[in-house]
């Protein structure tokens, strides 16, 4: 039987450090399956618009400066129980501390600049997924 599915980006500092390989190594290593994948870059107002429950957080303006500052890699992955098995193989929302082994404490530098993003719920990733791509760009 199909898995969950959850939503990631590879972030705009993980793609400049050349580090799209290796974090799709650990997440094929992981057992997701990839269920659409593309790479493009984000206008201000499309990460505004991505981010906007965070809109009253003081790093509001800075989390949208950077995500929509180069390109990144988005994609929908499927595995049993996606969304928490997605979040262990991350780590922590600050790298300082995420636990040994996670894609966040090998790749990312500050809690703003932190190689990936996870969804945090199994309804946020279908908004998330909806919101980069069709139907018939999921296979
Ligand atoms: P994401 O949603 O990107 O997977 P998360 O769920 O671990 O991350 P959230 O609380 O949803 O963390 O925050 C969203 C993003 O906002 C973080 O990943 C990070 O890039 C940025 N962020 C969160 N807290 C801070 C902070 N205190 N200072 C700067 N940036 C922050
Ligand atoms: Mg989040």
């Amino acid at each position: 039987m199909a898995g969950s599915l959850t939503f990631t980006m590879i972030k705009p500092d993980a793609v400049k450090a050349n580090n799209i390989g290796n974090i799709l190594q650990m997440i094929n290593e992981a057992g997701f399956r990839i269920v659409a994948m593309k790479y493009t870059q984000l206008s201000a107002a499309q990460a505004g618009k991505f981010y906007e429950v965070h809109s009253a957080r003081p790093f509001y303006g800075e989390l949208v400066d950077f995500m929509s500052s180069g390109p990144i890699v988005a994609a929908i992955l499927e595995k049993d129980n996606a969304v928490d098995a997605f979040r262990t193989l991350i780590g922590a929302t600050n790298p300082a501390d995420a636990a040994e082994g996670t894609i966040r404490k090998k790749y990312a530098t500050s809690i703003g600049e932190n190689a990936v993003h996870g969804s945090d719920s199994d309804e946020n990733a279908l908004i998330e997924g909806r919101f980069f791509f069709s139907g018939l760009e999921m296979i």
